[in-house]
């Protein structure tokens, strides 16, 4: 027995020192990260470049599996490890030294981060909030971005406030809706206008990956160098007419949202013992329960202001109300041929999404697994 645990402490006293090499290794490829950040910088280069990501992970699963390795574990871990050398690359891209940006609703939740993003970069960022209009002019007289961060009901009112902006200055805003506002923007200013909306919230550490869509106003050449500077943080962008957008977003977000706060107020209604239902969750179960429960932790002025603002969308949500009740009560004449039917025709819509769809989810759900449980 004594030799037995002896034994046992000897592995575990190895597991522990290649568990130590594994952190200097970590500690060798972040300073080699650091140094193509270097030139990848000097060269303008993106941060996020999907190819090299793809190839380098290529050839590790294959070594991985070649020394007998499980290949998913390995891309799990350099997918952690890229993540984080995202993070330090981001905050070591100085390149816009030159620029004197204006976030309008600087001090809020995605204001702040689009400050500590141009800060980070170089630029002198000032933030003109709820008191500072009687500067506003001093504020924006230097700009060369004023961007919008504003309430979505107060974007149309305060892009209308704004004092002459210069000639050359970037008009922009960030609002989740776009048609009024680019229409408010190009409406003020006869200079470069773009309107922006990041699809992720504040509690973005890096834009790696992100995705930012961009409703193209005037001069686009003029604000080229915006628009490169969200690339070089690593998202990408796609570009849309605000109408596209806003009926996009009305399936996207307003359906969603609408959707999820009907979910969540039910069991609210209900008074369902959640810490029961987390513990009886398996990891699908609980990312459905988790996704429900951090809308809200958000704002909700920003829910109602999404959901508000689009009320055409209020048609389609009502035709939503419909199937819903025409499903159900299907199901409640015990008709189990029509959900089947209906099932099958869902699915011939989704097409070769539904297995694409059960694939790629099925790497969040493993991830979920590995989450920190809630207890
Ligand atoms: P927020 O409420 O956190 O911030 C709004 C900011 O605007 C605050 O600092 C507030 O003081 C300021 N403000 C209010 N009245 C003002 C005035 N009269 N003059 C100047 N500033 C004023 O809201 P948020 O979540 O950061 O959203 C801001 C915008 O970003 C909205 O248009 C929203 O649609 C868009 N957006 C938000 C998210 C998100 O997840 N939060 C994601 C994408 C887009």
């Amino acid at each position: 027995m004594a030799q037995l645990s002896e034994q046992l402490q000897q592995l575990r006293q190895q597991i522990d020192a290649a568990d130590s090499e594994l952190v200097q290794l970590l500690l060798r490829r972040r300073e080699l990260v650091a140094q193509v950040g270097v030139i990848k910088r000097a060269a303008g280069q993106p941060l996020y470049v999907p190819e090299r990501e793809q190839q380098m992970l290529e050839l590790r699963r294959q070594q991985a599996q070649q020394a007998g390795l499980s290949a998913d574990l390995i891309e799990d871990v350099l997918r952690r490890v890229i993540r984080e050398s995202y993070q330090q690359q981001q905050a070591a891209d100085v390149h816009l030294q030159h620029k004197n940006i204006v976030v309008v609703g600087g001090e809020g939740a995605l204001g702040r981060l689009f400050v500590r993003l141009f800060s980070s970069a170089g630029a002198k960022v000032q933030s003109l909030d709820r008191n500072d209009w009687d500067q506003a002019e001093t504020i924006c007289a230097d700009a060369d971005l004023v961007l919008f961060a504003v309430p979505i009901t107060l974007t149309v009112a305060l892009i209308e406030r704004l004092p002459a902006l210069p000639a050359h200055c970037i008009l922009a805003d960030l609002t989740s809706i776009k048609g009024q506002p680019l229409a408010a923007m190009l409406a003020k200013h006869n200079g470069p206008v773009v309107g922006l909306h990041p699809m992720f919230g504040p509690q973005q550490a890096t834009l790696a990956k992100q995705l930012v869509i961009v409703c193209h106003g005037r001069q686009r050449e003029q604000y080229q160098w915006l628009l490169d500077s969200i690339i070089r943080w690593g998202a990408h962008i796609r570009d849309i007419s605000a109408t596209e957008h806003d009926e996009a977003m009305g399936f996207i977000q307003v359906l969603r949202h609408l959707s999820t706060f009907v979910y969540g107020a039910h069991l609210a209604e209900q008074q369902v013992d959640l810490a029961q239902l987390v513990s009886l969750s398996s990891p699908i179960y609980r990312l459905e329960l988790m996704m429900v429960g951090r809308l809200f932790a958000q704002n909700p002025e920003l829910y109602a202001d999404i959901i508000l603002s689009q009320p055409h969308t209020f048609a389609m949500m009502n035709d939503y109300v419909r199937s819903f009740e025409t499903i159900l009560s299907r199901l409640q004449a015990g008709d189990k041929s029509a959900f089947i039917a209906k099932f099958a025709e869902v699915k011939a819509y989704f097409g070769d999404f539904s297995q694409r769809f059960l694939e790629d989810s099925q790497r969040l759900l493993d991830a979920a697994g590995d989450a920190k449980q809630i207890s």
